[in-house]
């Protein structure tokens, strides 16, 4: 049974190469955070450790885990699958642990829908610009022309759902960002302040869109 004492669920979602991943390890590494491993079919990228990064799995092994029900929450991203096992997750939060989640728009919207009896906060991370985004993505994703195409199209779809985040930030700079993120955490932890501007927001998005 959830009580005051467990951990809470932060979300961190955005197109590919906005910066959540970064920003989770950050977040894990400074704070009481711990990040849920996902499982996935895709393939590891060099800089990856298995089991570390993701449990990377393959499709069969995938669905055996959809049959048994062990997924919290499950979709397919860039003809890839990525799950969330329920077990880690709800024992860390019963230990008081926080747990952040780096997943896509439709986990973040399967996990709320669960209403699970633990405090959810969720943040849709933007890039400063579609050109700083393109960068982002050829330097991380080895010059793979293909691959960045592929998810610079996907950035039109993916940003259509910030609307639907408890909070938006730009990674601009990754030290304010971090900040951001760490301090609306807080605020909303312990009912504090909440330095946050919805209106700059809204027209960053109609920049990113137009
Ligand atoms: P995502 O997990 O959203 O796909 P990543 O965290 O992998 O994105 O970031 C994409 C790339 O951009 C990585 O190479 C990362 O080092 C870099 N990056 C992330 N945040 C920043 C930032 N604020 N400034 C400059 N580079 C960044
Ligand atoms: P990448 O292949 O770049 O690591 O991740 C691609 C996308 O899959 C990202 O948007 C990432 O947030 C999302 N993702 C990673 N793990 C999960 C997961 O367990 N569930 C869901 N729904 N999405 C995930």
């Amino acid at each position: 049974m959830p009580t005051e004492n467990d951990g809470v669920m932060v979300i961190l979602s955005s197109p590919s190469g906005a910066g959540k991943t970064t920003l989770s390890n950050l977040l894990s590494k400074k704070n009481n955070y711990e990040i849920s491993i996902s499982h996935t079919t895709r393939k590891p990228r060099p800089n990856e450790v298995p089991n570390k990064d993701y449990f990377f799995v393959n499709n069969d092994e995938f669905n055996r885990l959809i049959k048994n029900g062990e997924f919290l929450e499950y979709a397919k991203v860039f003809n890839n699958y990525y799950g969330t096992t329920r077990t880690p997750v709800i024992d860390s939060l019963n230990k008081g642990k926080n747990v952040l989640f780096d997943i896509d728009w439709q986990g973040a919207d399967q996990i709320k829908n669960k209403k699970l009896d633990y405090k959810l906060i969720s943040f849709f991370i933007l890039p400063p610009s579609k050109d700083i985004l393109y960068e982002r993505l050829t330097n991380r994703d080895m010059k793979d022309k293909i691959i960045v195409e592929e998810r610079m199209k996907q950035f039109e779809r993916d940003v259509l759902h910030w609307i639907n985040y408890d909070y938006v930030v730009v990674n601009d700079d990754l030290k304010n960002c971090y900040s951001k993120i760490h301090n609306l955490i807080n605020a909303e932890i312990f009912n504090g302040s909440k330095d946050y501007d919805p209106e700059f927001i809204r027209n960053h998005v109609e920049k990113l869109t137009n």
